[in-house]
């Protein structure tokens, strides 16, 4: 089976049908982008930028970051590499961040919650992700978004940042798109508005499973209420597709589901234009692409 999968290499993924799905790899650090190559991923449809932020003892510096995402860029070769903003909190604790202790982490303070209030921060990722984007093809992504306001706030800042660069004569892709991430409930049923504010939606199914099923995903005893393939969640992900393309807009998912091959076919149908996976499940994922 391994060398059928290393078959798979530079094939499309595509159904029997000519439906083809996008199919791109999720990574944490720089040097992940060897495994990305190596299996073949399309594009990087989730870097989680916090890792930058989880790897170091203060605030990474905007040159530390630019390096990161540049190296990433150039290394993909025009494939599109789509950068999630820090997503702190919760689950993800950095110490110099000075955040208090709550209750209820996962419904606190994070992810885009610490970059709207805590701008200076969020201007040097953007700033750093901005001047990479001159190097290849970068997408940026908003994670935990809950309302149209957030994504308002969100792009006037990196409206701001633009025009800082613009006026400072750095190069940046101007027509750098962005896009949110689906992984709140509410997020799901504002869908058909936030469509028409972004780019792109990826669907967070770790998140909006825990969400939706009111089950902390780290805590083991509930496996047996938090169903991966409970049809609420299922449900979600359909109205998500639908509302992005009533939009004109692609729709993604970037969780751990959307490897899930018992699925492949659900997430095809459901019109689901990409999926993100871990680096060693592409080809996995492709194959089973391929006998739908
Ligand atoms: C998710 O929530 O599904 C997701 C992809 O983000 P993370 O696992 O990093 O929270
Ligand atoms: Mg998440």
């Amino acid at each position: 089976h391994q060398r059928l999968l290393q078959e798979l290499k530079g094939k499309p993924t595509q159904t029997s049908k000519g439906q083809r799905i996008k199919l791109y790899a999720n990574i944490g650090r720089p040097s992940d982008v060897d495994d990305v190559l190596a299996n073949d991923a399309e594009g990087i449809g989730l870097f989680r930028s916090e890792f930058l932020y989880l790897d170091s003892q203060d605030y990474p510096t905007e040159e530390f970051q630019f390096n990161a995402y540049r190296e990433v860029a150039q290394r993909m070769e025009g494939k599109n590499v789509v950068i999630r903003t820090l997503d702190i909190g919760a689950d993800k604790q950095v110490g110099y961040f000075g955040l208090e202790h709550e209750a209820n982490p996962a419904l606190g303070y994070r992810a885009i919650r610490i970059c709207l209030t805590r701008p200076e921060i969020f201007k040097v990722q953007l700033r750093a992700i901005l001047r990479a984007s001159a190097f290849g093809n970068i997408s940026i992504m908003l994670p935990m978004i809950t309302s149209v306001n957030e994504v308002h706030d969100a792009k006037a800042i990196i409206e701001a940042v633009k025009a800082q660069l613009r006026s400072e004569h750095v190069d940046f892709d101007e027509r750098i798109k962005v896009g949110i991430m689906i992984e709140t409930p509410a997020s799901v049923i504002m869908a058909p508005e936030l469509a028409r504010e972004v780019d792109f939606f990826s669907i967070g199914t770790n998140d909006l499973t825990q969400y939706t099923l009111a089950c902390d995903r780290q805590n083991p005893n509930l496996s047996r209420f938090a169903d991966p393939h409970s049809p609420a969640v299922l449900r979600m992900i359909a109205m998500t597709a639908k509302a992005a393309h009533d939009a004109g807009i692609w729709c993604g998912i970037c969780g751990e589901l959307g490897a899930d091959r018992e699925l492949t076919q659900t997430f095809v149908d459901d019109g689901i234009d990409e999926l993100s996976v871990t680096p060693s499940s592409v080809l996995p994922v492709r194959e089973i692409v391929r006998e739908h």
